[in-house]
């Protein structure tokens, strides 16, 4: 805030500044100009007053050359050296012949080649005009009768010249006076408006100044500070203005103040619904896969029995009894699946509930590659598929989980066998420094994006005629996931409708 009130009070000092500068350098040209315009209309005045006096005395000064009398000019050079300024003057005839002086002596010499017919200026110095009149015998100039009767007969004879001095000094006194008279006036004229102008100025800043100090005072502390309402109108007009934005921000703040205090409690409120139907939620879950683990628990036993007891009547069973035999081999199909699918469920909810651990024992790679290999071959005979393995392996050993490695890939590679018809297998292995990455690769019926959306999610099985020809339980990919995750690796697809699918595992080493 300082800062920008010291911005303005430079600013104000500067403008004043540039002002006064400016009024100053005004009064001082108009001074001068107006003092140099006196002294040149003076000055033209005075020389016209010179050429006038020159002139009138030339004019009487006929006599005095004709008769070569200083007598006959006497009063009219009295009367010339009469005038202001006139400081000397001169009569000479033709021959430069000085008639008539006053004032002292006047250099003649150079009037002998001036040819002019009427007054003109001799000679110019700093302080003076030499004015020089050629005087001429004309019928004006003659007295007596007898001259008259031939007046048309006289001819305009050069009797001589008349040279009158004129001083101009005066002329640059009454300049400096002007200057100095000029630049009082001016000076003074230029204090009063400067006066005006500061008055002016503080009538229409100083409100503005505080104006913008409010503002910034509002800006910088985020209070509501109002303007004092003064100065001018506009300033007022201003300060209104600002007050009443001042009050509705104030009034706003106000409203959303309010509203986040309501916010806040409903966020809180539904935060304690959510924490609750959360906890719920988990609750839920942790008796469903109790429940799970306990149902299956018990149906694995009653199943056990049967098939141990449905092998026991197959063996006693006697060869005739074909019909039967083929009945208690159904038997044993349908509870090998159920027994299958139990499992699978209490694997689910076992790695949901977090009660699987991941146990890891040292185990060659090549070893547990080729072990699934070999499980798997047989199942790409019944759908005429090709399978191709392609592996990258260290011989090390190194430390893996392998039963439910194993598991994930069996998974897999299963479905790829079951969904790809006339087809081909591909599977790759490949070790790197600290991952596993294992791709199976088919070119089945495939999926679209909708199906591949859910794939992973418990007892999803693609709806529609697919899905009533291959037999399976929805889970295999569902703990397929879990089982990646609880490794701490990544599973991926990609599928493409009646092209193929393709799985990529990323198991981490450490
Ligand atoms: P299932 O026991 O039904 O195979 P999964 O969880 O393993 O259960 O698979 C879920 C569903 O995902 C399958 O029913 C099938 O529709 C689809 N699926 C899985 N793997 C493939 C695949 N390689 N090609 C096409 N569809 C597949």
């Amino acid at each position: 805030m300082a800062n920008t009130q010291n911005k303005t009070k430079s600013f104000r000092a500067q403008l004043t500044a540039i002002v006064t500068i400016g009024i100053v350098v005004l009064a001082i040209a108009s001074a001068l100009s107006s003092a140099w315009i006196t002294k040149v209309h003076i000055e033209d005045q005075l020389f016209e007053d010179g050429q006038q006096i020159t002139e009138s005395l030339a004019k009487q000064s006929a006599l005095a050359l004709i008769y070569d009398s200083p007598e006959n000019a006497k009063d009219a050079a009295d009367t010339a050296m009469g005038f202001p300024d006139i400081e000397q003057l001169a009569i000479v005839d033709t021959n430069n012949k000085v008639i008539l002086q006053r004032g002292g002596f006047l250099k003649t010499s150079n009037i002998s080649n001036s040819d002019k017919q009427i007054v003109s200026l001799l000679e110019e110095g700093i302080n003076h005009w030499i004015f020089l009149a050629p005087v001429f015998l004309t019928s004006e100039t003659t007295t007596d009768d007898a001259t008259l009767l031939f007046q048309s007969e006289i001819k305009k004879e050069l009797l001589g010249y008349v040279l009158v001095k004129k001083e101009k000094s005066k002329i640059n006194e009454v300049f400096y006076a002007a200057i100095i008279n000029n630049l009082g006036i001016s000076l003074l004229f230029s204090t009063l408006l400067l006066l005006v102008i500061h008055i002016f100025f503080n009538r229409l800043i100083t409100p503005l100044d505080n104006l913008a100090s409010v503002m910034e005072r509002a800006e910088d502390e985020k209070t509501n500070v109002l303007a004092t309402e003064e100065g001018p109108r506009e300033v007022i007009g201003l300060a209104r203005a600002f007050n009443k934005m001042i009050e509705a921000l104030a009034e706003q703040q106000e409203q959303l103040k309010h509203h986040n205090e309501i916010l806040e409690y409903e966020v809180e409120e539904r935060t304690r619904d959510l924490v609750y139907a959360r906890d719920m939620a988990i609750k839920a879950n942790r008796n469903k896969s109790n429940f799970l683990s306990n149902i299956s628990h018990e149906l694995r036993t009653p199943l056990q029995s049967i098939l141990g007891y449905s092998d026991l009547i197959i063996e006693v069973l006697p060869q005739e009894q074909g019909d039967i035999q083929h009945d208690v081999n159904t038997i044993i199909q349908n509870a090998e699946h159920l027994l299958q699918m139990i499992n699978s469920i209490l694997d689910l909810a076992k790695a949901e509930a977090g009660k699987i651990d991941i146990k890891l024992k040292p185990a060659n790679l090549n070893q547990f590659v080729a072990d699934v290999v070999s499980t798997i071959k047989p199942l790409m005979i019944p759908n005429n598929n090709k399978f191709q393995l392609s592996k990258q392996l260290n011989q090390d050993e190194i430390n893996i989980d392998a039963i439910k490695l194993r598991q994930i890939l069996l998974n897999l590679l299963g479905n790829a066998a079951k969904f790809t018809h006339d087809g081909t297998v591909n599977f790759s292995a490949i070790q790197t420094s600290d991952t596993l990455q294992f791709q199976i690769k088919d070119s089945g019926i495939g999926m679209n994006k909708d199906q591949v959306e859910h794939i992973f999610d418990p007892f999803y099985q693609i709806d529609g005629s697919h899905t009533r020809r291959y037999e399976g339980t929805g889970l295999g990919l569902a703990i397929t996931y879990q089982f990646c995750q609880l490794m701490e690796g990544s599973i991926t697809v990609e599928s493409e409708e009646g092209i193929g699918s393709t799985f990529n595992v990323i198991i981490p080493l450490n």
